[in-house]
């Protein structure tokens, strides 16, 4: 087995506000290995973004650990984690708005190597924003272009360009293809996976769109109001979902052929406040087999096959 590059052991993130408290990310664990792709998905206010963040510390953690290469990043001095942030990267959704507008490609994609103080020189700098260009795909036509002169795919271009340039062990791509055109977002997923393999790098892929995230992904985790709900390797969770709301994702992705179609599971109900949530299931007012257990006691975590967590009563216990 390769060795395990991230660790994210009980994983908090809270928010106050004038409601009570927001629970963004409640107690998600996980750990990825080296050259591997862990897929998060759910709908919109899961906590999959959030958890990204806080892994690189863009927010910081209510609570938990993150170790990374062996080191609790969360407990890093400010020069340590500097030292540290230079081989974790991100990739944002929408890298029109990521992109400082008054800057030039070639600006903006030497800038991280400039604010860390790599090459001495301004030319090995111009020299090095080349090179990342041809990795990613952009002509040398585009050095001096602004972002408004390009189009979405060439701009993520350049934030892939900008995640390389300090030449990262681990990257999270924040849904990186949900901006783009559909005819653009194969052309960067395969990008992303090419230089997975060219330079060895681990990603954290969070997306909405499950047919996304199983073309890039080796494992894939399932998260619902800030819990985790589900995680397995991707062929596994696709062949045999098991938490109600993974097999409801899972019904609403398109399938070509009329045969194979799956019925669609249509939620209803209201969605539960992430404001100081009751307890019991998250998913409690949307599944179609609450118990009445599920409205009293958090499920628990539990791997039910080798590799396959689940969260849900109807699994690991008696249903009362
Ligand atoms: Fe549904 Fe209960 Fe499972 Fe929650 S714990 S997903 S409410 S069956």
């Amino acid at each position: 087995m390769s060795e395990i590059l991230l660790d994210v052991k009980h994983l908090v993130k809270y928010f106050k506000n004038k409601k009570g408290t927001l629970h963004a990310v409640d107690d998600v664990s996980f750990s990825i290995q080296r050259g591997r792709t862990l897929g998060i998905v759910g709908e919109s206010g899961c906590g999959k973004s959030t958890t990204g963040r806080c892994i690189l510390r863009l927010q910081e953690p209510t609570s938990g650990q993150i170790i990374f290469e062996g080191k609790d990043i969360l407990a890093l001095k400010r020069n340590e984690l500097r030292k540290v942030r230079e081989e974790m990267q991100i990739i944002f959704q929408d890298p029109f708005s990521s992109l400082n507008p008054r800057k030039t490609v070639s600006e903006l994609i030497g800038e991280p190597m400039r604010l860390h103080g790599r090459y001495h020189s301004s030319q090995e700098r111009d020299v090095k924003v080349l090179r990342l260009m041809d990795i990613v795909g952009l002509a040398p036509r585009f050095v001096n272009s602004y972002p408004h002169e390009l189009d979405g795919g060439r701009r993520q271009r350049i934030g892939i360009a900008r995640a390389l340039a300090l030449e990262p062990k681990f990257i999270v791509c924040d849904e990186p293809v949900s901006a783009l055109d559909v005819s653009i977002q194969a052309q960067i997923l395969n990008l992303l996976k090419d230089l997975q393999t060219t330079m060895g790098l681990t990603y954290i892929f969070i997306t909405h769109d499950l047919s996304v995230v199983n073309y890039f992904s080796d494992d894939i985790l399932v998260m619902y109001l800030g819990k985790m709900m589900e995680k397995a390797p991707s062929e596994k969770l696709f062949e045999n979902p098991l938490h109600p709301y993974t097999k409801a994702l899972l019904s609403a992705i398109p399938v070509p052929s009329i045969h194979n179609r799956p019925e669609r599971i249509l939620l209803q109900g209201e969605i539960t406040s992430p404001v100081n949530p009751p307890p019991g299931c998250r998913f409690a007012p949307r599944c179609p087999h609450c118990m009445e257990c599920c409205l009293q006691e958090t499920p628990a975590y539990v791997e039910v096959e080798t590799d396959h967590f689940v969260a849900c009563h109807l699994y690991g216990r008696d249903p009362k």
